[in-house]
Parts: C-alpha cells; sequence; structure tokens
C-alpha cells in the first residue's frame, strides 16, 4: 500500500510525469537554484514568512552600510552565515541535481545561493551568480582566504595587512562578477530545457538567467511550492512542491 503522505495527486503526477519526460529528452539540461533549494536544510530564505528579513535587518547586506559599520555587520553576518549555514547539509534536491550532473544529463548549474551546499552533494560545474560565504576577501590588499572559525573569533576579522575581511558573496549595491554572469548567460543561451528552482525571480539581474534561457526557446520547468514571477510569465510547467519532495518523486518517475 502507498503512503498517502509521499502519494502525489493525480494532477501532481501527470506534472511529475510531463516533468520527467522533457528532463529524460533534454540535449541541454542547465538547472537555476535559489534560496528555496536550501529551505529542507534548514537555511530559510531571505524574503517571506519566516525569511531572515523578519529578524535581521536587511541594511547588514548593503555595500555602504558593511563598509562604514563593519563592527556593526559582521556580528550579524557571522550569525547568520558562518554559525547558521556552518551546520546545514545538502538535501534531496541539491543531491540528485549532483547525481544528474555525474551521469551527464545536467550539463551546468547557475545558483543563487551563497551557500555552497550543491558542492557538497558533489555538483561541480556550478555557477555562483553570488559568490559563496566560505570565502573572505581583504577589501585593503584582495587577499582571498577560508572563512576560517578562528579568523572570526574577533570581529571584525583582519587581514595580515591590516586591512577589514567582507565575505566573498555580492552584497547588495555590488556588480555581479563577470566571469559568473557570462558562464550564467551561456549556459542559459545553450539549454533546451531549464530547472528553475526555488527562486521569486524578484532579485536582478539573477531573475533574468531563466529569461534568457526562455528567450532563447528553452523550456522552463519550475520548481516551487508557491507562485512566483516566473509561474505565469516563463514557466511551461511548474511542479507545486518543495524542491526535495519534487526531485524525489522526478528521479523515482525516471526510473520507471
Ligand atoms: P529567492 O528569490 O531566492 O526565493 C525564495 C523562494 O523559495 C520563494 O519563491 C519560495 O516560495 C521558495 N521556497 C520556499 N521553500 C521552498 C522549498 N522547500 N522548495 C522550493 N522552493 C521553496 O529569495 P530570497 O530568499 O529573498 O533570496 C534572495 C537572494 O539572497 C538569493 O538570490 C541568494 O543570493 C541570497 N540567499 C541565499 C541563501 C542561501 O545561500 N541558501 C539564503 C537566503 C538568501
Amino acid at each position: 500500500m502507498q503512503d498517502p503522505a509521499t502519494t502525489p495527486s493525480d494532477d501532481v503526477a501527470s506534472i511529475i510525469r510531463k516533468a520527467a519526460g522533457l528532463i529524460r529528452q533534454a540535449r541541454y539540461l542547465t538547472a537555476f537554484t535559489g534560496a528555496g533549494i536550501s529551505v529542507e536544510s534548514g537555511i530559510p530564505p531571505f524574503r517571506g514568512e519566516g525569511g531572515l528579513w523578519s529578524r535581521y535587518d536587511p541594511r547588514m547586506l548593503e555595500l555602504d552600510y558593511f563598509l562604514a559599520h563593519p563592527d556593526r555587520a559582521w556580528p550579524v553576518l557571522r550569525e547568520i552565515f558562518y554559525d547558521h549555514f556552518g551546520a546545514a547539509r545538502p538535501n534531496k534536491a541539491h543531491q540528485v541535481l549532483a547525481a544528474w550532473e555525474a551521469a551527464g544529463l545536467l550539463k551546468v548549474l547557475v545558483t543563487q545561493n551563497i551557500d555552497r551546499l550543491h558542492h557538497d552533494a558533489g555538483s561541480r560545474n556550478v555557477v555562483e551568480f553570488h559568490g559563496n560565504s566560505r570565502r573572505l576577501l581583504c577589501l585593503s590588499c584582495a587577499r582571498s582566504v577560508d572563512a576560517d572559525p578562528s579568523l572570526l573569533q574577533s570581529l571584525p576579522p583582519r587581514c595580515g595587512c591590516g586591512g577589514i575581511y567582507k565575505p566573498d558573496f555580492v552584497f547588495f549595491g555590488e556588480g555581479i562578477p563577470a566571469s559568473a554572469h557570462a558562464r550564467a548567460q551561456e549556459a542559459a543561451r545553450r539549454c533546451d530545457v531549464m530547472l528553475v528552482v526555488g527562486s521569486t525571480g524578484e532579485v536582478y539581474p539573477a531573475a533574468l538567467v531563466p529569461r534568457w534561457a526562455s528567450e532563447a526557446g528553452a523550456a522552463i520547468i519550475e520548481v516551487n511550492p508557491e507562485a512566483s514571477e516566473f509561474t505565469h510569465a516563463l514557466a511551461d510547467l511548474h511542479v507545486p512542491l518543495k524542491a526535495g519532495e519534487a526531485f524525489a518523486l522526478i528521479e523515482k518517475e525516471m526510473h520507471t
């Protein structure tokens, strides 16, 4: 007997079958992921109910504020991105995407996330559109180092040259690294199927990535329990489930 909790309704089952069919036939499959893919790993998104902005001041991630007040911003950044993110582990969605890359099915994964969970799951061809939290960059000499906990004991962390370290991810008011932008654009223009997972579509220029793919003729499969800016404007198929559940069902369908 099937477990009702893990058995999709007829409508959802038909969406899952269609998604698996499109993925199986893809010549150049890419994925674009946002904060939603890491929610089941215990990392809340910024926006929405339970989001980080309901607990923390978003100014801490504004470049100008950080540069003017590194002593105020750093304790908050350490709490969110190092104490909290540090314990998170990849979930089923990260694992399935890594397995599809290893099998040669998924060609490129573009992520807005800075948590490094795709790498932890084994993904290799990952474009980190917003950088990542595991490296620190010295604002004076541009030295880049691992965000070792010992460096974060005394805040703000300082480089040997005396400069202040900044997490090596993109703050509000900062540009996207040129190589990440170019690689994301190329992946979007080459693909014939793009999976768009757990993104509101409200953060620019990241939200352009699925738009570039759609304009180039790719089919867009969205995985998100809620409707997003992409759902009606762009998605050819919307899987209205949490990422972990959706990928478990799609993977199962691919093997039947
Ligand atoms: P976002 O655009 O990344 O969207 C979050 C989306 O996730 C929402 O549409 C929501 O409906 C969806 N979602 C929630 N639970 C889900 C689940 N279990 N499965 C699938 N989808 C789910 O929005 P944001 O949180 O405002 O993030 C903005 C930017 O901040 C991101 O681009 C990213 O750079 C950064 N961020 C990163 C992390 C991370 O690295 N894990 C976390 C928060 C924010």
